[in-house]
């Protein structure tokens, strides 16, 4: 008899999401209706932020971000060289050039001098991404980038709960860009949030998920938009989603803990830098003998993963400069099954399909 399949993350979804779906189904409000701004508020009050408009992806806030901070044709936007791909994706929606940035290879964040070594004149924005919910050093970053009037924007779709020296991620920069997508902290299926503190950034994002149609104003169209909306009842859905938040962080870090307490002298283990809270998005640890290590758990039904792109390796980026930093993390970063969900038992069934390449 072969073990059960380890699913590599799985959400947690209970009967609460079910009845909150279920009601706004029966409200008739199956597009946009009093759940989208229902979960906006408790969505902006969970961030600690003024204003929180749901999109329908993290990707799609991305592109908005980008457009309401004034970023266009010709602009640099200094994107990490270690991340998913809608994160450099994102620029050239709005005809800019992802100019690509090297990594801490221990934090995998971008820090103030690896932006710095890359800055041109030409430099609009910087789109910060918190590694697997890891909350990048903010401060150092604002630093250089605010007297160069450089729009920090995060890419916090991985981040929601960390903290930065008590402040959540989502409210560090400009605007902030979170997701909801299965792999995420908290999940509607698919879908987004845009986070600022800024009204009128907020209104223009709202206009533009929704046509460039301004609320109220039948008559006439100021710019054009696109349709970035986020259906009623996958909000609905959101809401009991949020208010699980500290108990689904909560159950990832007693994960994160089992992990850490058989593998943190073994190999390199994740862990939030003093004061801050990590986000606990995935469990990726590094060692040098990654690939078969992949190999290996696969081969025994565990869904181990790559940690995640290294950009300027990718077909769709190549020829950017070298990275010395996103390279030495992407070849031995190794994401292991983790959810809120996972157990002790099933941790041990990890660490013993891994000790051999340890
Ligand atoms: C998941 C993810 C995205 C994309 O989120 P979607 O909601 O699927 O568009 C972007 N950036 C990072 C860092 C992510 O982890």
């Amino acid at each position: 008899m072969t073990a059960p399949v380890i699913p590599i993350m799985k959400p947690w979804l209970g009967p609460e999401e079910a009845a909150a779906a279920t009601e706004a189904i029966e409200s008739g409000w199956i597009a946009q209706g009093p759940a989208v701004r229902r979960f906006e508020e408790e969505f902006a009050a969970t961030v600690g932020v003024e204003h929180a408009v749901a999109v329908s992806s993290a990707t799609a806030g991305l592109h908005l971000a980008l457009v309401v901070a004034g970023v266009g044709a010709g602009d640099d936007v200094v994107v990490p060289s270690l991340s998913f791909i809608a994160t450099a994706n994102a620029p050239r929606y709005v005809g800019a050039i992802p100019v690509f940035a090297d990594v801490d290879p221990h934090t995998q964040n971008l820090t103030a001098a690896t932006i710095e070594a890359v800055l041109t004149p030409r430099a609009r924005a910087v789109i910060l991404v918190h590694q697997a919910g890891m909350p990048a050093d903010i401060d150092e970053i604002h630093a250089l980038c605010d007297p160069r009037g450089i729009a920090v924007i995060e890419d916090a779709a991985g981040a929601l709960g960390a903290r930065y020296r008590g402040t959540p991620c989502g409210a560090l920069g400009l605007l902030g860009c979170l997701s909801f997508h299965p792999r995420k902290i908290v999940t509607t299926g698919e879908g987004g949030a845009v986070t600022t503190d800024d009204a009128a950034l907020a209104a223009s994002v709202r206009r533009l998920r929704h046509h460039g149609i301004v609320s109220g104003d039948g008559v006439d169209i100021p710019t054009p938009g696109l349709n970035y909306r986020l259906p009623d009842v996958l909000c609905a859905l959101g809401i009991p989603q949020l208010e699980r938040l500290e108990s689904l962080l909560r159950a990832r870090e007693r994960v994160a803990g089992w992990y850490a307490e058989r593998l943190e002298h073994l190999v390199g283990t994740p862990g939030p830098d003093d004061g801050d809270r990590h986000g606990w998005q995935a469990y990726v640890v590094t060692l040098d003998r990654r690939d078969e290590a992949l190999a290996g758990l696969r081969a025994q039904g565990i869904e181990a993963q790559i940690g995640t792109y290294a950009l300027h390796r990718l077909a769709a980026y190549r020829d950017r400069g070298s990275f010395p930093g996103a390279d030495a993390a992407f070849e031995r970063a190794l994401a292991l099954p983790f959810a809120a969900t996972t157990t002790e038992d099933e941790v041990d069934r990890v660490v013993d399909a891994l000790r051999p390449y340890l």
